[in-house]
């Protein structure tokens, strides 16, 4: 692949925290120099550090407690061609210092960024500016994500549908306790679905991501209308404070959650765009008051409904589900006003037995078969409708 290839040898290969009295300094250790670009975002307080194509053998890992004006920070791809490091600050903060030590031919580079407590009001001075070295954002071919568009109904006859990996690079989603990221399970788990619904000859299974990068939650199903797919499948894996608690389940939008935890689940996926260091001041979604597009939503919400209906009955054959299953809330990944959209957990990584589980092939196939047997039924049901 072309993209990044000139610094596709750069490796990260250890992420350092010094805290000092007025500043805490954060440390890249490298193999080369590269360039970078770096900015503030607020609400909540965030760092970001864009770099090119590299790779990452520095381990990550979740902090339990803040280190100096750190909280935690994450890495890992954003877009083609362009890695990012998200820091979560406790306070506003600014970029005292930033530099790159070359060490030649030793292959020891060091970057390191120095950031210093400010006032809310000294941040919202400083918050536009943007710090860089040699940065010139990536130039990405426009074809290499996006997937030819399909239409409803294929001549073929095969329908298609969208299968949703949630999270992936800068955004690994929740970490099991034996460190097992939910981005990586997702992909494995949509891979087999998508190999399954495939072999039925029923079906062309679309990914909106194949690989281990970050997707915005609104491209996802955006994807899934251009491509015109009847039923479009986000697959996660949640984390709880309860070790015992674990199961499968299902969700579909709603403006009212069906109860507290399916809330705070949905608020919960809905940072993703805030874990990868996206702006989100400058998005806003119109506020739907077309009586034409509310019976629109409705429809879909009803066949979301239904497919949400097949999933249970036939992932309760396969695997554990928890109790009340089905349940709502308001999931920023399901908001497409077209397609019928649910959202799986497809287990507990906080729970052992669940992690070890859903690391296993095995497990990952019993749940495709189910997902495969849900979208049949889901399909018959819809076609009896039409000729009656
Ligand atoms: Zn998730």
């Amino acid at each position: 692949m072309a993209v990044g290839e000139a610094t596709a040898a750069t490796e990260v290969t250890k992420v350092r925290i010094g805290v000092h009295p007025q500043k805490t300094r954060l440390v890249l250790e490298t193999t080369k120099a590269f360039p970078y670009q770096i900015f503030l975002l607020g609400n909540p307080y965030r760092v970001v550090i864009d770099l090119p194509d590299v790779s990452w053998r520095a381990p990550l890992r979740q902090m339990k407690e803040p280190v100096g004006y750190v909280a935690n920070y994450r890495f890992g791809l954003f877009k083609p061609g362009n890695n990012r490091v998200v820091v979560d600050v406790t306070r506003p903060v600014r970029v005292a210092r930033h530099a790159i030590l070359d060490g030649g031919s030793e292959g020891n580079t060091r970057f390191f960024l120095d950031l210093e407590p400010v006032t809310q009001q000294a941040f919202n001075q400083v918050r536009a500016k943007v710090h860089s070295r040699q940065w010139a954002a990536p130039k990405v071919p426009k074809s290499l994500d996006i997937e030819p568009p399909a239409r409803t109904r294929r001549s073929d006859g095969r329908r298609v549908v969208v299968i949703d990996p949630g999270h992936g690079g800068v955004d690994p989603g929740a970490i099991g306790i034996s460190g097992t990221f939910e981005s990586h399970v997702a992909l494995k788990a949509a891979h087999i679905v998508k190999r399954t619904l495939e072999s039925s000859g029923r079906y062309i299974a679309i990914l909106t991501r194949s690989r281990d990068i970050y997707i915005p939650l609104r491209d996802r199903f955006r994807k899934a209308e251009k491509a015109g797919a009847e039923l479009f499948i986000s697959l996660h894996a949640d984390s709880i404070n309860n070790p015992k608690i674990r199961g499968a389940s299902v969700y579909t939008l709603s403006e009212k959650a069906s109860d507290k935890e399916a809330e705070a689940l949905a608020a919960k996926e809905n940072r993703s765009d805030i874990i990868a260091g996206v702006d989100l001041t400058q998005q806003s979604d119109p506020v739907v008051v077309d009586i034409l597009i509310s019976m629109r939503q409705r429809r879909t919400k009803d066949e979301s409904a239904h497919f949400a209906r097949f999933m249970v009955d036939n992932l309760g054959k396969s695997v554990r589900l928890l109790r009340n299953t089905h349940r709502f809330a308001g999931f920023a990944v399901l908001k497409s006003l077209d397609v019928p959209s649910v959202l799986v957990e497809l287990g507990y990584l906080s729970n052992r037995t669940d992690e070890k589980l859903l690391k296993t092939k095995k497990y990952r196939t019993k749940i495709s078969k189910a997902i495969l047997r849900a979208t049949d039924a889901y399909f018959e049901r819809k076609e009896r409708l039409s000729k009656s």
